[in-house]
């Protein structure tokens, strides 16, 4: 480890989407980087097999500065037939083949453990190794923040997994209930009942939601344009507001979390609705409680009814709280000034927390600056943001 002077300059914590697309920008600025993780591992390893991607092509790429490694350029180079809605493999491969071409400095240990020591940070990687960085951007994704109503929290592994938590579909059991209304949900209990899975899918909320289900309004030419945004996030109106992060950001705190909460609210594609033909749908209705009884889970409904499955699939979406990233230190996470009530970082410019030199990308911020931090699109907004303040401050 270094004396006086970090090892580092700019350590990126996890090689995701936000990371590998920070990552890019920062080499295109003349900015050193190193960035940490395995390449795309949430996408590799925790989503269902045989997914596609919900977003739409053009919000499926990943921002590098020229636009020369776009989900097309990676189609193009491995003589991959575009589909129009993206496989989970293909955007994975897309992913690790961004990281090859922008040739970035790439470590692929995971971080344990970052502390701040004076001015600067130390990082200590998972076999030990200590590395001094003078900035941390952290672009770890949602994976740890995997939501466990209380319900389920005793039950065992093998009676209950969450969608994110990478378990094969195939050999959760004959009969499976999912739990949740969202595109995580009702797409893992489309893939149950294609594998032969007698599937449930039970929620609160009234009625099942879809999305993009005025597709007409979307073929009106420049009048598309003005009611939704490329990114296509949120109904109309909202889809155009979200595209701009530096002005959400400016809205009152009330506001903002609306927008976030009606832009990402739980909601399945509509190519979903002839897939899920062989489940059963029960909505309007709460579990009140789950009991696992030998190879078997109980589910007791409000109404009254039962149900028993062997396997619970709890499509619950997650909460953003930084302090379940582990590899933060608690008093980092003491330090870091946080929106009452939940634990999103407040963060500004270049997505720059309250602890100098720390800064949050993708989800994390978008308490901030909106629901385009949740999704791959918002790659371009947040790694400019980052490379400009960081321009600013490095001259
Ligand atoms: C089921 C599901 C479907 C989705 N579908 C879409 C979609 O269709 N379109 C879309 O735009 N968005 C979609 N999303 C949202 C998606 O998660 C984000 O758009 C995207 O993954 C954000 O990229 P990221 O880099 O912030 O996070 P991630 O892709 O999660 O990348 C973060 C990386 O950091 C790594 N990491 C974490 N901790 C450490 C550590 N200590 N050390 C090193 N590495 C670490 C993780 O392993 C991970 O690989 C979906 C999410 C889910 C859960």
């Amino acid at each position: 480890m270094a004396g006086s002077s970090p090892d580092i300059d700019i350590a990126i914590i996890g090689a995701g989407p936000y990371g590998l697309s920070a990552a890019a920008h920062l080499r295109e600025a003349g900015i050193d980087a190193r960035i940490f993780g395995k390449p795309m591992e949430f996408w590799a390893d925790k989503m269902p097999a045989g997914m596609l991607l919900r977003s739409p092509r053009p919000a499926s790429t990943i921002s590098d500065p020229r636009s020369n490694f776009t989900l097309e350029a990676y189609e193009s180079a491995n003589n991959i037939t575009p589909a129009q809605r993206t496989s989970l493999e293909t955007f994975v491969g897309y992913g690790k083949w961004f990281g090859q071409q922008i040739g970035c400095d790439l470590d692929q240990r995971n971080i344990n453990t970052v502390q701040k020591e004076n001015s600067s940070f130390k990082l200590v990687l998972e076999d030990g190794t200590q590395v001094t960085a003078r900035r941390v951007v952290v672009a770890a994704g949602v994976g740890n923040f995997r939501r466990i109503p209380a319900t389920y929290a005793k039950l065992s592994e093998k009676a209950c997994s969450h969608c994110y938590d990478g378990r094969k579909l195939v050999g959760l059991g004959k009969r499976v209930a999912v739990i949740g209304a969202g595109q995580s949900a009702l797409e893992c209990a489309a893939l149950l009942g294609e594998a032969g899975a007698e599937v449930e899918v039970i929620s609160r909320i009234p009625v099942l939601r879809w999305i993009g289900m005025h597709p007409k309004l979307h073929r009106l030419g420049p009048i598309s344009k003005m009611l939704y945004s490329k990114h296509d996030i949120g109904p109309i109106g909202i889809s155009r507001l979200v595209a701009y992060p530096d002005m959400l950001y400016h809205f009152p705190l009330e506001w903002r979390d609306r927008i976030r909460t009606r832009a990402v609210r739980s909601a399945g594609a509509p190519w979903l609705i002839p897939r899920l033909g062989n489940a059963k749908i029960t909505t309007g209705r709460n579990i009140v409680s789950v009991t696992e009884i030998g190879d078997e889970v109980k589910l007791l409904l409000d109404d009254g009814s039962e149900r028993r499955v062997d396997h619970v699939l709890l499509g619950t979406g997650y909460s953003v709280d930084i302090a379940k990233y582990s590899f933060l230190a608690p008093d980092l996470i003491q330090a870091i000034e946080q929106f009452k009530f939940s634990g999103y970082p407040k963060v500004g410019r270049g997505l720059h927390c309250s602890v100098s030199g720390l800064h949050f990308l993708g989800a994390p911020a978008a308490r901030s600056f909106g629901p385009l931090l949740n999704f791959v699109t918002g790659t371009e907004f947040a790694s400019n943001a980052l490379v400009s303040n960081l321009s600013r401050k490095l001259n």
